[in-house]
């Protein structure tokens, strides 16, 4: 008996969907791209439930004829190409001719068109593949497509959907890539019939891009522009200078002969060119637009068209990586030679009282190490003392992380010892050394400082002393980077510091804990939004749990004493009393050791005193 049945049309067009759409973003994606065929210069997206109940398109393009409209949503139907070959030299986004096929196999579909030369529209109604209404009607010249409840037919994939605010962020991300690209559309996008985002068309990339980030972004961009004529490459676009960064790779967008791409091995060279200039897990942010030869790149080698293939990968990845660095040495050149000068001295001088140091003094005096230094420059541009002193001390940390963790020897550390120790002081403005009947310890201070705010913000957050600020402190984040913050902002109450999202960009925040007064925390809200972006498919009552364990460990570091600071002999003895007291006593909430014992035996190999 035969087994083999050929699937029904409606069957066999939801499976083909999920090659297309497997979530609301990519929906978004194809109905933008087909507007922008079109021809649209004014594109308006309205969603529900972050596009999970309503994706709602309207745009003023070229619009279709009636006869199109019924063909449009058949199986491999495009007005764009005719045979494969045209591929080498298209210029549309579209070409495969299956997308409004796919999603309206997988969704209540409406279609409504009406091109220049037609008096009247047409509305095609489509449920499972089949059209279920049609109506001639009055309609502006374009198109308007609405595509409800996505996957209501294929539950197998519904249920994969993530939060209405995971597909939110996918499709705010795609909606900017658009907007870069394509500067002379008017862009909105509305959340729950609330408009969220409006951009009208400007006529270049940089007014654009004032539209869209924040100031402080803008005013640390560097523009791009080069050439190579033997392989018909051409780059272009803007990058931040090394002083502007971030905690995620929200920022890092490239377009390839205008199509947004997601291309690992771009975003690595983009990244080897900001070797030296920005610190481990801190970004850039970058908008780069290469054109080459369409010989030279395959645009349909991922189902959603979001990858291409160069034939020669190697030469376009060193022409990003060496263009950005070349510009960011021009850019340190330009504007902070006068500082190199400064660190060497400074740097110098260090050797000079700390022999074991000079290693470091040594890479300071390289170009490397001060365009690393340089990051951390303040406003005025001056490098001050204590921050350089920080710096150079992390290197030190790091060098002698391995050994130091060796070292930590819990039982040399019991509560006896510990209590019974005599301050010798504080050396080289991070360290507290004692002694103790084992030896020599010595406390990080800023690393011990941390674990105690950290187990004391864990035992009593609700009794810690909050103050209301006498200035508020008012913190800039660009419109997404609020969207997304907004959901926090009760976490950030939890922990004492209380804020409110004003207008579209500014957050402001009128008490914080007493400790925390007078610390910016603009850093601590722009992890948050790398968080939220890096840890985007885990569930929301995870995704609040981790948030929380990162604003309290980051909170601790910040109320924390810094290397580099002064201690008084009072306030050392009340952070080792303090330390001594806790639990978790060994390393920071970071992981790090607090505490390093130098034993007796230890010194005496040393001095060569063990022949006993
Ligand atoms: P493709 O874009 O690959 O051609 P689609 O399924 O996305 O395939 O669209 C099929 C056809 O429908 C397009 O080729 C185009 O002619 C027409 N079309 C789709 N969307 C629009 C629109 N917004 N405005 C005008 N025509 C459209
Ligand atoms: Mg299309």
């Amino acid at each position: 008996m035969a087994k083999i049945k050929q699937l029904s049309y409606a069957e066999a067009q939801k499976i083909a969907a999920g090659e297309v759409v497997d979530r609301p973003a990519n929906v978004v994606k194809e109905l933008i791209e087909n507007s922008i065929d079109a021809g649209a210069n004014q594109i308006s997206i309205y969603l529900e439930n972050g596009g999970k109940k309503l994706i709602h398109i309207i745009d003023n393009g070229s619009g279709m004829s009636v006869e199109d409209a019924y063909m449009c949503i058949k199986h491999h139907t495009t007005s764009k190409i005719e045979r494969v070959e045209d591929l080498a030299t298209i210029k549309t986004f579209g070409f495969r001719g299956e997308a409004l096929s796919s999603i309206s196999s997988v969704s209540k579909f409406t279609l409504k068109t009406k091109e220049e030369t037609s008096q009247t529209g047409i509305t095609l109604e489509v449920t499972n593949s089949a059209i279920t209404n049609e109506t001639i009607n009055a309609a502006n010249t374009g198109t308007e497509i609405l595509v409800a409840d996505l996957f209501y037919n294929v539950p197998a994939r519904k249920k994969f959907l993530k939060t209405k605010e995971t597909e939110w962020r996918a499709i705010v991300q795609l909606f900017y890539a658009f907007c870069l690209d394509y500067t002379n559309i008017c862009f909105k996008l509305y959340s729950e019939n609330k408009l969220i985002y409006n951009f009208p068309a400007t006529q270049d990339l940089s007014k654009r891009l004032s539209q869209l980030y924040e100031l402080e972004l803008y005013k640390n961009l560097l523009f791009i522009e080069s050439q190579d004529e033997k392989m018909g490459m051409k780059l272009t676009g803007s990058i931040s200078n090394g002083q502007y960064n971030r905690y995620d790779r929200q920022q890092i967008y490239f377009f390839v002969n205008n199509r947004w791409i997601k291309n690992y091995k771009l975003s690595q060279a983009l990244l080897k060119g900001y070797q030296n200039i920005l610190q481990k897990d801190k970004y850039p942010a970058a908008f780069l637009f290469l054109t080459i030869d369409t010989q030279h790149v395959d645009i349909n080698i991922h189902p959603r068209k979001e990858e291409v293939q160069f034939l020669h990968p190697k030469i376009v990845e060193e022409f990003v990586q060496s263009n950005v660095k070349q510009r960011l040495e021009q850019y340190l050149e330009q504007n902070l030679g006068h500082n190199k000068q400064i660190v060497t001295e400074r740097a110098t001088a260090i050797s000079s009282f700390w022999p074991i140091n000079n290693k470091i003094a040594e890479q300071a005096q390289n170009i490397n190490f001060i365009k690393q230094t340089q990051n951390h420059e303040t406003q005025n541009k001056e490098i001050q003392s204590q921050e350089f002193l920080t710096i150079l001390n992390s290197q030190f940390k790091s060098q002698q992380e391995p050994q130091a963790e060796q070292n930590i020897n819990s039982e040399l550390i019991s509560k006896e010892n510990f209590l019974d120790y005599q301050l010798i002081g504080q050396v080289l403005l991070t360290y507290i050394i004692i002694q103790t009947q084992e030896g020599l310890v010595f406390i990080d201070q800023h690393a011990a400082h941390e674990r105690i705010m950290y187990e004391q913000f864990r035992k009593k957050f609700d009794d810690t002393a909050r103050i209301k600020l006498l200035f508020p402190q008012i913190i800039n984040l660009n419109q997404s980077d609020i969207n997304i913050i907004q959901d926090y902002i009760f976490l950030f109450k939890e922990f004492g510091v209380i804020s409110e999202v004003i207008g579209s960009n500014e957050i402001v925040i009128t008490e914080t804990p007493v400790f925390l007064k007078n610390q910016s925390l603009l850093d601590i809200f722009k992890q948050t939004v790398g968080w939220v972006s890096e840890l985007d498919f885990v569930e929301q009552n995870q995704m609040h749990h981790n948030i929380r364990e990162k604003i309290h460990a980051q909170m601790s570091c910040k109320a924390a004493i810094k290397a580099g600071d002064h201690m008084n002999t009072a306030s050392m003895h009340e952070l080792i009393k303090n330390l001594y007291k806790i639990e978790n006593k060994l390393t920071c909430p970071h992981g790090r050791p607090t505490i390093w014992v130098l034993s007796q035996p230890e010194i005496e190999k040393k001095f060569k005193r063990n022949y006993r």
